[in-house]
């Protein structure tokens, strides 16, 4: 059977917004549209913010320049350093009368950025929200519960208004109260969470204290997204909940969550193309790389209006994948994001990522996927700590097995990583819970 028709008939047809959804378009139009978007976002830009106008002025570029998809290479990069320098509204390109939601990051460091949407917009949004939920196989009759955090944070409201315009049955449950979830999840028939996948993790670990098999729950899909994860992680969320799970991609600074998401052939994620137009570069020239070489994201915005987003350096390491995906979309698709630039560590001159110790360490028997990464210096010298929660079976088993798993664990680790990194097992629980992004490494070098 035809992938295309294979997809659309997984869903009865009159509950299935996919078919008249823009996933299929084909690629000639596709590009038609992005260029014709791209060169009147450009211009919205050029006309309504200033440090855009100022960046093309300094280049001798004009919206007139703009002939081809190709020649956005020529055009200024945008870095999450402008929103703060611009904060609160200095990139916005609308009049607040016009200006309906604001939603606001909390950065690390200093102010939070703000974003800021239209009512055409939020429509957008909402959107490829449906497109993403569909993808992932729900449609109206599910009931979504999403677990996201509500508020200036986006994840909980885009998730919200998606699946409400998909016509599902949403519990907007928000973020925290792992008790409270798992009783709407068994009450109500919950049929797909939408949260992080670390939070998801919790909640298997505290529906097995309570008591509450997930698999015989209605539970079917979950859709994760706001942290970098892997497929060892959907592995084991798979094998210990019985559902299947779904990466989500999105940022508040492009839109909020709805920028891309897997489909059920789970072969990276597809980019709603027709609103966000992708690039890879090499991260330390700015050079575009072709497609099938992994670089850093950058995404543009080709129709928002109230806060266009023009190259924006997403920081986010990936490669868009060449070749049509099974499911039949046209849409290009990236892969999954490991890691992101801003997570790299350097450990005695050797690059590292959290998502390395978590694919190291889940491929073990006895250890939780919970973990963190503890920095410390000595003698002037990087000293990188991993501690591990193993299983309560295992913590009480003979100290042979935990000697054992101990070795497994630090020859994985040395071998992934390419440096000698410290190995500490602990007790289950004994790692703080998240309610929302993990925090996977605590970084005591300047203490
Ligand atoms: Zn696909």
């Amino acid at each position: 059977m035809n992938a295309t028709l294979e997809t659309i008939l997984e869903t009865s047809a009159s509950d299935c917004p996919a078919l008249s959804l823009p996933d299929y378009t084909p690629v000639d139009e596709l590009c038609a549209l992005q260029l014709q978007r791209l060169q009147a976002v450009v211009e919205r830009a050029c006309q309504h913010v200033e440090l855009f106008r100022a960046r093309m002025k300094e280049r001798g570029l004009t919206p007139a320049n703009i002939h081809s998809l190709a020649d956005i290479a020529k055009l200024p990069f945008t870095k999450k350093s402008d929103l703060r320098d611009t904060y609160p509204f200095g990139l916005f390109a609308s009049p607040m009368k016009e200006i309906v939601r604001l939603h606001a990051s909390s950065g690390t460091t200093g102010k939070p950025i703000v974003v800021s949407y239209t009512q055409a917009d939020l429509d957008v949004w909402s959107s490829v929200l449906v497109r993403c939920l569909s993808g992932c196989g729900l449609h109206r009759g599910d009931i979504i519960q999403v677990a996201y955090g509500y508020g200036l944070f986006t994840g909980g409201l885009g998730a919200h208004y998606g699946a409400e315009a998909l016509g599902a049955t949403v519990v907007p449950a928000s973020g925290g109260h792992a008790d409270r979830q798992i009783m709407l999840m068994r009450d109500f028939g919950v049929t797909a969470m939408c949260c992080t996948p670390t939070y998801f993790l919790h909640l298997i670990d505290r529906a097995a204290e309570l008591g509450v098999d997930l698999k015989q729950l209605p539970l079917r899909a979950g859709v994760f997204g706001a942290e970098p994860w892997t497929d060892s992680m959907r592995a084991h969320i798979e094998k210990m909940s019985g559902i299947e799970a779904f990466d989500i991609y999105g940022l508040s600074e492009i839109i909020g969550p709805g920028v891309g998401c897997e489909c059920r052939y789970h072969q990276g994620l597809h980019i709603f193309e027709d609103h966000f137009y992708p690039e890879i570069i090499d991260a330390e020239t700015g050079e575009p790389l072709p497609d099938g070489r992994e670089g850093e994201l950058v995404l543009t915005t080709l129709s928002k209006q109230a806060m266009p987003m023009i190259r924006y350096r997403t920081r986010d390491i990936t490669t868009i994948l060449t070749g049509r995906c099974r499911c039949g979309r046209t849409l290009r698709r990236i892969a999954r994001i490991g890691r992101r630039s801003d997570d790299m560590l350097i450990i005695r001159g050797v690059n590292v990522f959290p998502s390395q110790v978590e694919s190291a360490l889940l491929q073990i028997e006895g250890t939780l996927p919970h973990y963190q990464i503890v920095l410390t210096r000595s003698s002037g010298l990087d000293q990188m700590e991993v501690q591990v929660e193993v299983t309560p079976q295992m913590f009480n088993d003979k100290i042979g097995a935990m000697q054992e798993l101990h070795e497994k664990l630090q020859c994985a680790l040395d071998r992934v990583l390419g440096i000698r990194v410290r190995v500490a097992l602990v007790e289950a629980y004994s790692i703080e819970r998240s309610e929302g992004k993990a925090k996977r490494v605590i970084d005591r070098r300047r203490s």
